[in-house]
């Protein structure tokens, strides 16, 4: 049995070196400096916590295995941790572990909360700024009902970060609603208001990159120590992570750190965590710890705002049913609804023709499919159904209740307006009614216009909303 503590490590080494692959060996052992041997105890010291921690995840087995071979089933190992490298004048300061699992499955880690000591520092390769974009803020982002829970949390966040129950802050939608836009600009408003602290943005491709090249240049170290100093981490698309086990492994372990120490995180995510594939489970319930909220579809006053918002900041005017049409028309997500506004003033100016209703119809048909589309009999019966909650197959049967015979009344109106459909063509699309009963349709419709304020504004609206499909002329 040895009693000098670097040939004791050496021993250990050697074995651990047959067992795992070079680049592993290189990255997380060679930097291990053996300081002390007593009473079968070998301290070693390693470079930060976050390294110990990896050590103990990872590598406890073989380490207990190559500590027995070489100091007999009683020795046992110690970690000291430098916290702080110190300088000339101050010592390194140093926390002491002892290895201590019990055996391969208990883990009695006890993780000691040490803040993170260090000033914000210059790490090679690694940005020190926040890398956000400034033009995302919450003066341009619109609220409304599919993203106010998200935006309020968002505020909450700011004001207190990492110090609410939204800690990790979770936001997920399907593309294109505004989940960059918003932690962007909960970054930016941290960084006006709170400019001490450390904010940093990052997709989470950016953050597998960043892995990939740590461990090529030997640098996973720094890497990590990096990612340690951050106050406020946000990390965008976190569905990107899936599959990648080292980069998730990293991840773990800094979301812990951050986690602990009292820092925010901040994620966006295509799906809510549960529905995250490839990702391990630890990470996604620690995702669930904090608050999740997702964003919804703009409504049609929410895109209608949105619309107004975007072409006063680029300085432009539109006609108001035009904004009314692009809103009514585009209701899949705010990246589209952007789209066809920057491609319908370019269509503009290309034709050197003001915007109008036509010209956005026009534009709209390239860009967006099928959304003026031809108003026959079928889209008639189905926007009825819809406005009216009147099931197609209740108008074509044969039951007189009000609310149904109003609907399939308004059905033939329309038919009559916007068709070129006979009378009796269009009686035969509710259930085999004569031309008569059509008349009879057209006829209650316009009286009921002229008698009931509230059916008059209804059928505008009606009338309108159906105007709006109805291809350009
Ligand atoms: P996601 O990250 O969910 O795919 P983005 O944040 O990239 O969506 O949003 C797409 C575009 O829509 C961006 O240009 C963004 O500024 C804009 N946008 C989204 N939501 C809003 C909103 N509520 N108010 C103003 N602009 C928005
Ligand atoms: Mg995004």
């Amino acid at each position: 049995m040895t009693i000098n503590p670097v040939s004791a490590w050496n021993g250990i080494l050697s074995y651990v070196k047959e067992n795992i692959g070079q680049q592993s060996f290189d990255t997380w052992f060679k930097p291990i400096v053996a300081l002390k041997l007593e009473s079968n105890v070998l301290t070693i010291q390693v470079p930060s916590q976050f390294f110990y921690e990896w050590l103990e995840e990872h590598y406890v087995t073989i380490l207990r295995k190559a500590l027995h071979n070489e100091l007999g089933i009683t020795g046992k190992l110690e970690y000291s941790i430098i916290v702080d490298k110190g300088s000339d004048t101050n010592k390194p300061y140093v926390v002491n572990i002892p290895n201590n699992r019990t055996n391969n499955n208990t883990r009695v880690l006890n993780t000691p909360q040490v803040s993170n000591p260090f000033d914000i520092q210059a790490v090679s390769g690694f940005a020190t700024d926040s890398q956000l974009n400034q033009n995302y803020t919450f003066d341009n982002y619109i609220e409304g009902d599919c993203n106010r829970l998200a935006r309020s949390a968002g505020l909450a966040v700011v004001n207190k970060p990492g110090v609410t129950s939204f800690n990790p802050l979770f936001l997920y939608s399907s593309v294109g609603l505004g989940k960059t836009h918003l932690v962007q600009a909960i970054g930016n408003k941290l960084k006006q208001d709170k400019s001490e602290k450390f904010v940093l943005y990052v997709s989470s491709e950016k953050f597998a990159n960043q892995v990939i090249e740590a461990f090529k240049n030997n640098n996973i170290q720094e890497f990590a120590n990096y990612y340690l100093q951050v106050d406020v981490l946000i990390v965008d698309d976190i569905q990107f992570l899936a599959g990648k086990e080292k980069t998730q492994e990293i991840f773990f372990h800094i979301f812990n750190h951050l986690h602990q120490s009292g820092k925010q995180i901040i994620m966006t995510s295509d799906c809510p965590p549960k529905e995250l594939k490839g990702l391990q489970e630890r990470l996604i319930s620690r995702f669930k710890w904090g608050l999740t909220a997702d964003l919804q579809q703009p409504d049609f006053e929410t895109r209608m705002a949105i619309i107004h918002k975007k072409i006063e900041n680029d300085g432009i005017v539109l006609p108001k049913e035009v904004i009314e049409y692009i809103a009514y028309s585009v209701d899949t997500n705010v990246r589209e609804l952007e789209g066809v506004i920057v491609s319908l003033i370019a269509q503009s100016s290309l034709a050197r023709k003001e915007i109008d209703l036509d010209l956005a119809k026009q534009a709209l048909n390239s860009i967006v499919q099928n959304i003026d589309i031809e108003v026959n009999m079928d889209y008639i019966q189905k926007f009825v159904q819809n406005y009216f909650d009147i099931s197609i197959e209740l108008m074509k049967a044969k039951t007189r209740k009000r609310e149904v015979v109003v609907a399939r009344q308004v059905s033939m109106y329309l038919a009559k307006e916007y068709t070129n459909m006979s009378l009796k063509s269009i009686g035969a699309h509710f259930g085999g009614r004569d031309h008569s009963t059509v008349i009879h349709a057209i006829t209650t419709v316009n009286d009921m216009m002229d008698t009931d304020q509230q059916f008059y504004a209804t059928m505008q609206d009606v009338l309108k909303k159906v105007k709006m499909r109805a291809k350009a002329s």
